[in-house]
């Protein structure tokens, strides 16, 4: 069998890697447009259930994984002026996403993946030949755009404006800062991820992005009014830069996960927003699940895509739904900042629907005793 995987992602590497690591005799080649050693974005947040399905599935990934991780359970939220620290019951972990991607490149030629950095594929044709062709390049895959009518593609642009820069210092704790500004609405976010940097994303909504004028500016001159709103946090430090562009979320989903055999993976099968700090996790669940389906029906390319759909949907689907409604949300914050910070608190951490209250007493302890007007420890009921 020979197969080609377009993109060097986190899920583009992991299938390459999980699939020439069980099957030796399958010519796997990855295509990456890039150059190796660089990317877009700083670092990602990982948690500890996916790091517990990364070690099941792959001990030595996970082990460099975690000798490169950062992990806390602290996170500040600010609301305009007032602050609350949650400890939440699980420690969240974030690594560079240039150090994930270099992990695994390692571990892709480690089991013999042919790797072809700054080789851009933009369509099927190209590959014509390989038995599966797997698309994992991304929110704009162009593999994706060549086929949408049979992948079902939706796309819906998102109003608010963000982008993502670093911090040349670890900022913790992590935070969340929603904040009022000289007539507009901010938010960011931050954590550190390694000894020495830290991710910072910067939105705004619709009405602040025109307000400030920020659609007639340069990204540099962006840079400056965030570093202007959120000084404070920052310190004296400045925004760092990697393709920080400004840009609206393109919310993508696909009602078909594979046409022929195109299969899509990752981004380009549903762009998870950011807000819910996932996308990574997916991108590499539906790695582990695309392999899973080629160890149960081997070589037949149609068996294992129908069966990889079977594994994957319900996950996806749960996990496009809380994204919804995180967005929709984000999308109308300025209203949601009107309130009082401890129900704000509230109505933030159960947005998707995944976190009851009761959940919350186990997820996020000190606040739920807080919120219920316990002194934390005390019985509830
Ligand atoms: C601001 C922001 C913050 C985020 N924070 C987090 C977080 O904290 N935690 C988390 O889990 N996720 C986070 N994400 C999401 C995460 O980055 C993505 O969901 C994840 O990278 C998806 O992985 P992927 O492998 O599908 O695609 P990508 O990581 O996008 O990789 C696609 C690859 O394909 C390559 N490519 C594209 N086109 C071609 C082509 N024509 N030919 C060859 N190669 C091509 C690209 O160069 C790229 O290397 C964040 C995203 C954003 C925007």
């Amino acid at each position: 069998m020979k197969v080609a995987v377009v993109g060097g992602g986190p899920c583009g590497f992991y299938f390459a890697r999980l699939l020439k690591r069980s099957r030796p005799e399958v010519d796997v080649e990855l295509f990456e447009r890039g150059p190796e050693g660089a990317t877009w974005g700083f670092g990602v947040g990982l948690g500890g259930r996916t790091m517990k399905e990364i070690e099941d599935t792959d001990r030595p990934v996970y082990q460099a994984m975690i000798a490169s991780m950062r992990f806390t359970r602290t996170q500040i939220i600010h609301l305009d002026g007032e602050a609350f620290t949650l400890e939440y019951g699980a420690a969240a972990g974030a690594i560079s996403r240039l150090r994930l991607l270099e992990i695994l490149a390692f571990a892709c030629r480690d089991v013999g993946v042919k790797l072809h950095f700054g080789t851009p594929v933009d369509s099927a044709a190209q590959l014509d030949g390989y038995d599966l062709i797997v698309a994992s390049d991304g929110a704009s895959s162009r593999l994706r755009q060549e086929r949408e009518a049979e992948f079902g593609t939706k796309r819906r642009i998102l109003r608010n404006r963000f982008a993502w820069y670093g911090v040349g210092r670890p900022m913790e704790p992590m935070a969340l800062i929603f904040r009022s500004f000289e007539g507009g609405t901010f938010v960011a976010h931050y954590y550190a991820y390694s000894d020495s940097m830290s991710t910072f994303v910067a939105e705004c909504d619709e009405a602040t992005w025109y307000k400030f004028g920020l659609d007639r500016m340069t990204d540099e001159a962006r840079k400056a009014v965030m570093e202007r709103v959120f000084a404070t946090e920052l310190d004296g430090a400045p925004l760092v830069a990697n393709h920080s562009i400004w840009r609206q979320f393109p919310a993508v989903t696909n009602a078909h996960f594979y046409s022929g055999n195109v299969v899509l993976l990752g981004d380009s099968q549903r762009v998870a927003h950011f807000s819910i700090g996932s996308g990574t996790r997916l991108a590499m669940e539906d790695a582990a699940a695309l392999h899973q389906a080629f160890q149960q029906c081997g070589s037949d390319v149609a068996a294992a895509l129908a069966r990889f759909e079977e594994i994957r949907r319900p996950g996806r689907d749960t996990f496009g739904e809380a994204a919804r409604r995180s967005f929709e949300w984000y999308e109308d914050v300025a209203r949601h900042m009107r309130q009082p910070l401890m129900p704000f608190i509230h109505e933030f951490l159960t947005r998707t629907g995944r976190i009851s209250d009761e959940r919350l007493r186990t997820y996020a302890p000190s606040f739920y005793d807080a919120y219920h007007g316990r002194r934390q420890g005390e019985p509830v009921a």
